[in-house]
């Protein structure tokens, strides 16, 4: 097993901090369902989060406190999240950053401690109320507990199969952290898939569920790190997706229903949903490609940003007598598939200019348009070819694009690229 590293900030008594001094946060609206299963009811209570500020004197208090660090005096080895650093990695690797924001995040609805989001620290304890008392807001806050950082095992991906099984066993599968994974979401992802490997297992038909990259999140997840070495603690961004606005959460059951009745992983009465639902999306999308409003096709009214799918119902009967979910899925599919065809193109594209050289990159880290930690693993690992590059464990399939474009800008007109 090999080891990563991973920090906690430290936890506020609700009641100590001063909610005048601070910045609500306003949520995003309207809530989403992954099934149309129904049953509990969206609950109208909301937990409030708020932003505030760490300014020079949280900075400085970090800097002094630094040597007292445990991930960076060397007794926490294993390496971290670059993209969720502790406050005293923000102090010291970005001196040119004046300020970092802080998120504090009430822990439960109604419950009496906040936590500090983005002030992840090992520090000790003297530096983080240095650090805590000079936020806006928290001049008098009361620290209920210190953050503190650990350090956990996992086994790296050459031990992990599609189905999550661990290699050399014959039914036991990983879910979670020990896959190298960090997040709630992610662990909860994986143990879908796992529980179903060994259902599948006891059954005799362990590959009954195996999650693609092009059809879920699950899979792009499953294909990052099943067979890859990870460098950090692993976290599913959709940018990791090459076609991620197909992959959203209106058409979750349109994407997957069916393969859950196939795997037997689906409830009694999904079969029948999911035979209503596809009538239902046929007869929408017949719909929106034949019925027009004051002239205009209504899949090219979807096409347009600002058009409110919502009020198709009111433009043709046909449509209001369906399930308006499965008309907002039908729209938005006109709406994206543009970009979702543009994005399989790419990808295509990608594959076919796989022996692109990059011999001629020097300096990766000078690429534009694609993510710092793409750039460092490119640094590191100098791929001889595109190829060689979109194989680099981690890479996000945008930064592959963005790579490609780079280097075709750098390769004088003419030149053979090798393709
Ligand atoms: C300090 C810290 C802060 C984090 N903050 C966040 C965050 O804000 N957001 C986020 O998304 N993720 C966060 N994470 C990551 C997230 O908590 C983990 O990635 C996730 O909980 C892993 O889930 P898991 O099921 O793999 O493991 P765990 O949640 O650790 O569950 C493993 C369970 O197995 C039990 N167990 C262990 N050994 C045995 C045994 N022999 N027999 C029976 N039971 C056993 C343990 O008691 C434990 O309950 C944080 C992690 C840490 C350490």
């Amino acid at each position: 097993m090999e080891r990563f590293k991973t920090g906690t900030p430290p936890r506020l008594l609700a009641g100590s901090i001063d909610y005048d001094a601070v910045e609500q946060q306003v949520e995003e609206g309207a809530c989403w369902r992954f099934s149309s299963r129904g049953g509990a009811r969206f609950s109208d209570r909301r937990a409030v989060c708020f932003t505030t500020r760490a300014g020079s004197r949280a900075i400085d208090a970090a800097r002094s406190g630094i040597d007292g660090s445990p991930l960076f005096d060397g007794s926490i080895g294993g390496r971290g999240p670059r993209y969720c650093p502790s406050f005293e990695d923000k102090a010291a690797r970005f001196p040119d950053r004046l300020e970092h924001p802080v998120f504090l995040e009430p822990m439960g609805m109604g419950g009496r401690l906040v936590y500090a989001g983005g002030m992840s620290t090992s520090l000790p304890r003297s530096a983080q109320i240095e650090m805590i008392r000079s936020l806006p807001g928290c001049g008098r806050a009361v620290v209920a507990s210190w953050g503190y950082a650990v350090e956990y095992g996992y086994f790296p991906g050459e031990c992990i199969g599609r189905d999550l099984r661990l290699a050399g066993t014959d039914n036991v599968f990983l879910a979670g952290q020990v896959c190298g994974t960090s997040g709630y979401e992610e662990a909860a992802g994986l143990g879908l898939v796992a529980g179903a490997s060994a259902a599948g297992s006891a059954a005799g038909d362990v590959g009954r569920f195996r999650p693609q990259g092009s059809e879920s999140f699950i899979g792009v997840m499953i294909e990052d790190i099943a067979g890859s070495n990870l460098e950090e603690p692993y976290r599913l961004f959709s940018s990791r997706a090459s076609n991620r606005l197909h992959l959203r959460q209106d058409n979750a059951e349109a994407r997957l229903l069916a393969r859950a009745v196939s795997s037997g992983l689906s409830r009694p009465g999904d079969e029948a949903r999911l035979r209503m639902m596809e009538r239902q999306l046929e007869e929408a999308r017949t719909v929106l490609n034949t019925e027009r409003a004051g002239g205009r096709l209504l899949a090219d009214m979807c096409r347009v940003t600002e058009f409110d799918v919502g009020s198709l119902g009111a433009m043709s009967g046909r449509l209001a007598a369906l399930d308006p979910g499965v008309v907002f899925t039908a729209a938005l599919d006109e709406r994206y598939m543009g970009h979702v065809r543009r994005a399989e193109g790419r990808m295509r594209e990608v594959e076919r200019m796989s022996s692109v050289d990059l011999s001629c990159v020097e300096d990766f880290s000078g690429i534009d348009g694609i993510s710092w930690e793409s750039r460092e693993r490119l640094q590191k690992a100098r791929p001889a070819n595109m190829g060689e590059a979109a194989l680099i464990p981690g890479m996000r399939p945008s930064d592959v694009e963005g790579l490609l474009i780079g280097v075709l800008r750098m390769v004088p007109r003419g030149t053979k690229t090798g393709a």
